[in-house]
């Protein structure tokens, strides 16, 4: 007999396996239609989406991209602290601190305001104007995003971009996506014609595969980027590869008699003897609590139940008979002997998009990298 230790070498509790040749040919397929001198810009905020912000970004210019797309100062302070020379933009809201930290780290940065204007203008700050063309969050409208150019252009290299963001790209339903490309497509024309060297740029994953009128100087994918797709279906019909795997393993098995029960709650009462395996992975690595009771995984490349209560740190599943042994590895979503789960039948089941699915996967999770290029 084998002891645990030896069955059990070799695995991780929770992994992420994160295939970088997958990027790569992300961004080669998204790059495939873009007009010429248009470029591609990587978006790499929240820890790429989960898979790891540097590595991400580092296959992602092996592969072509040229931009990096971030959320906060802290975001492009990493990036730059890795070496990464490329330029970044920081896209969300910053008080006065972080403007001056996003400066200091030689990154874009995105303006809506006056007051916050003139603090990147002495700051020297490279600045992309923020459009409101109907996302209705931040942003202005053509005429304040005309005042705020004539502010920048006031400095050196003060007026980089004009930006815009869609609320509706990923919709079947496209007459707003229409309206507001609509806008941005006339005021890019516009501003282009007094600041020619501008860089307009809008279009999200949704929006760079649907629509090559939507690419214009850049465009910033994230989601696709990862392999996902933007819509929530099946990312191969748009040529993507999804590049996360997650997976865990058997810890133990165990049989329930009729009438025991297992986890928490006692979500699980057993009607007739069970095997039951014991999976060391759990809320706090991400897989949603929501997912008691339902939801399959691959256990040694055989679809499983979930059955009882999620727990921080373990869940259960229910095995067919004759089948799973401890140290058999299990998969969330990802591939495992030709069987396959897509993080977006996750996110149909937690009534939420792939997106949150990967953003959940948390610091707890080993990532493990495929592909990397050779060090230099
Ligand atoms: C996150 C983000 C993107 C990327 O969106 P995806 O749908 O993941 O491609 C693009 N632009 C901005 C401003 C963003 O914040």
């Amino acid at each position: 007999m084998p002891t645990p230790s030896s069955i059990l070498a070799g695995r991780e509790r929770a992994l992420a396996e994160v295939d970088l040749e997958a990027i790569r040919h992300n961004v080669r397929r998204l790059s495939r239609d873009l007009p010429a001198g248009a470029v591609h810009c990587a978006v790499v905020k929240a820890n790429g989406y989960g898979h790891g912000a540097v590595p991400v970004a580092r296959a992602a210019l092996e592969a072509g991209s040229r931009w990096l797309g971030v959320a906060t100062a802290t975001e492009a302070e990493e990036l730059r602290d890795a070496g990464l020379d490329a330029p970044v933009i920081i896209f969300g809201p910053m008080t006065g601190a972080e403007l001056e930290r996003a400066a200091r780290a030689r990154a874009d940065v995105v303006v809506w305001s006056a007051p916050f204007a003139r603090a990147a203008l002495r700051l020297g700050a490279r600045c992309h104007v923020k459009f409101d063309s109907g996302m209705g969050r931040l942003g202005v409208d053509e005429e304040h995003v005309r005042e705020l150019a004539r502010l920048l252009a006031s400095g050196p290299s003060s007026l980089v971009g004009l930006m815009s963001h869609f609320a509706t790209a990923d919709e079947a339903d496209t007459t707003f996506f229409e309206y507001q490309l609509g806008r941005f497509t006339a005021l890019a024309r516009e501003l282009k014609a007094a600041y020619s060297d501008l860089i307009c740029h809008t279009a999200n994953s949704a929006a760079t595969i649907r629509s090559p009128a939507s690419h214009f100087d850049m465009v910033r994918t994230g989601i696709a980027l990862y392999g996902l797709a933007p819509s929530n279906d099946d990312p191969f019909k748009d040529g993507l590869r999804p590049a996360m795997r997650l997976s865990s393993y058997v810890a133990g098995v165990r049989v329930v008699q009729p009438g025991q029960s297992v986890g928490y709650g006692r979500r699980f009462v057993a009607e007739r003897p069970s095997r039951i395996a014991v999976v060391p992975i759990g809320y706090a690595d991400g897989i949603s609590r929501a997912l008691t009771n339902r939801g399959d995984v691959l256990v040694a490349g055989r679809r499983c139940r979930i059955t009882g209560t999620i727990s921080m740190d373990q869940l259960t599943v229910l095995l067919p008979e004759e089948h799973g042994r401890p140290g058999d590895e299990v998969v969330f979503f990802g591939e495992s002997s030709g069987e396959r789960i897509l993080c977006e039948e996750v996110a149909r089941l937690l009534r939420t998009i792939n997106y949150e699915v990967v953003c959940d996967v948390s610091p707890r999770v080993v990532r493990r990298y495929r592909g990397a290029a050779p060090a230099a």
